[in-house]
């Protein structure tokens, strides 16, 4: 099966087509199909803009299509920056400036009260079905970026019973555990039941 994974981030096409790759599944990119627009977020959920982006894409090409919206949320700040984690310092996206923003904004904030998670909502759209998936971890922020290792706040995001950040853990352990992880093993065992019936 074909299956569009409808997003401009390389990361996360990288991560999502290693985790299929033990399905028969042929991932294509955005690339893959020529389509080459940003398409504009424009809900205030995460279930609401991935379904966005993989209805935009189901709409002008035939094949199957997965979207993923993601972000992080932190206790202290009442979930934000949440659904707006790519534009927090933005417009325009600039990790360095998100996760310094977050860091100022939590400069008074002790350890133990720096609790947050990253969110990952997958959204699988072929022609009159639609199914999401949502995975979760759970960790702090840390006082000051370390590592240099993934994309976005994985400088300052300490996964729960590690005491590095993700950009120092390095990708195979951060995608062994993460979010997206988690939302795209629910994913499979939906696809694999999907495949067997078309
Ligand atoms: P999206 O590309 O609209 O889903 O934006 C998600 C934003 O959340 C990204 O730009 C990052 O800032 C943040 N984010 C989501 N997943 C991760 C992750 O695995 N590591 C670090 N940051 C992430």
């Amino acid at each position: 099966m074909n299956l569009v994974l409808a997003t401009n981030n390389a990361h996360k096409l990288t991560e999502i087509r290693e985790m299929l790759s033990d399905l028969d599944i042929n991932v294509l990119s955005l690339n893959d199909i020529d389509f080459h627009q940003d398409i504009e977020e424009t809900e205030n959920t995460l279930r609401g803009n991935a379904f966005l982006k993989a209805q935009y894409i189901a709409d002008r090409y035939p094949y199957p299509v997965l979207a993923d919206d993601s972000g992080l949320e932190v206790d202290v700040l009442d979930g934000a920056p949440g659904v707006y984690s790519a534009r927090y310092a933005g417009p325009p996206r600039d990790d360095n400036a998100n996760m310094d923003k977050l860091l100022s904004n939590l400069k008074e904030i002790e350890m133990d009260k720096r609790s947050s998670r990253f969110v990952a909502v997958l959204a699988f759209v072929d022609k009159d079905v639609k199914e999401s998936f949502r995975g979760v971890v759970e960790g702090k922020i840390a006082k000051e970026k370390t590592g240099s290792a993934g994309f976005g706040y994985d400088p300052i995001f300490i996964p729960d019973g590690y005491s590095e950040s993700f950009a120092v853990l390095g990708e195979d352990i951060k995608n062994g555990m993460s979010h997206r992880k988690h939302a795209v093993e629910k994913l499979k065992v939906f696809l694999k039941e999907y495949l067997g019936k078309h």
